[in-house]
């Protein structure tokens, strides 16, 4: 069909050009839907310091445009904050006014940080870093006995900044989410979680099924079942199974369970 939105070449259709496919229809009015929905929740948030107003529901495509033009103007002033707000990151690069140091567990070398930002990021660190009456707080040093030195980096780069490259993430993503769950920063903990959901594969199955139970996350943790279950083969049979299995029997109790009930369920055809 002739279409005057997604045809290559629409001045060639016949005047009035305005007919439109049945994709372009259907596209069209899934923005529209999706738009409206999200006007009315901003509108319904009243916390939220937006401009959108919900009184412009339903008004169709003229409402979409001035709507992806207000999401542009708020996309713009949250990059300008967020170039704004590193300047807690240039602080750790640049060393400027340190007041404690971040000692790894390896006895490699301390790194310099802030008190002020590891409490603001943690209240585990808070409150080793407060004196709670019967212990002194730590006056120039804290030990982080399960991070090695590049961890410890990583760990502190992500508090200052709130984001890794995609080197960093890969090398440190387990002890990270160790780290997180163990410090209560929920927000490392959700970034190591879709990194390891974006990246699972037969060779780190059991590595995030491992993590995502020890991290009480279920949903990572099924995910990470269900896929072992499907590529039980490259999985059971990697060397990687065996001392696996010899650390968490109660997982491979699990994995032998789910498998079971696999076959069970396509052989009763659900
Ligand atoms: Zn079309």
């Amino acid at each position: 069909m002739d279409c005057s939105i997604c045809s290559a070449l629409p001045y060639i259709l016949r005047p009035p050009r305005n007919t439109i496919c049945g994709a372009c229809y259907e596209g069209a009015r899934s923005i529209i839907t999706l738009t409206n929905k999200l006007d009315g929740e901003k509108g319904s948030d009243k916390t939220r310091n937006t401009t959108v107003s919900s009184s412009n529901m339903t008004k169709g495509f003229a409402n979409v445009l001035k709507w992806v033009k207000e999401m542009k103007d708020i996309e713009d002033m949250l990059n300008e904050k967020i170039s704004y707000l590193g300047g807690f990151a240039a602080a750790f690069k640049d060393q400027i006014h340190n007041d404690i140091q971040v000692k790894p567990g390896d006895n490699g070398p301390s790194v310099p940080a802030h008190k002020a930002l590891l409490a603001s990021r943690s209240d585990i660190f808070r409150n080793i870093l407060d004196s709670d009456g019967c212990k002194a707080p730590p006056n120039d040093t804290i030990i982080l006995h399960e991070l090695n030195h590049e961890e410890v980096e990583s760990l502190l780069e992500f508090l200052y900044s709130g984001d890794l490259t995609k080197e960093k993430v890969e090398k440190h993503v387990y002890s990270l989410s160790i780290a997180a769950d163990k410090y209560d920063i929920p927000f490392l903990q959700k970034f190591c979680w879709q990194h390891m959901l974006r990246s699972l594969n037969s060779s780190n199955a059991l590595d995030i099924l491992e993590i995502s139970d020890s991290c009480s996350n279920q949903s990572l943790k099924e995910t990470a079942l269900n896929f072992i279950v499907r590529n039980m083969e490259d999985v059971v049979f990697a060397a990687r199974f065996d001392p696996f299995a010899a650390k968490n029997p109660h997982l491979t109790v699990q994995i032998t369970r789910a498998l079971f009930m696999d076959i069970k369920n396509k052989r009763n055809g659900v």
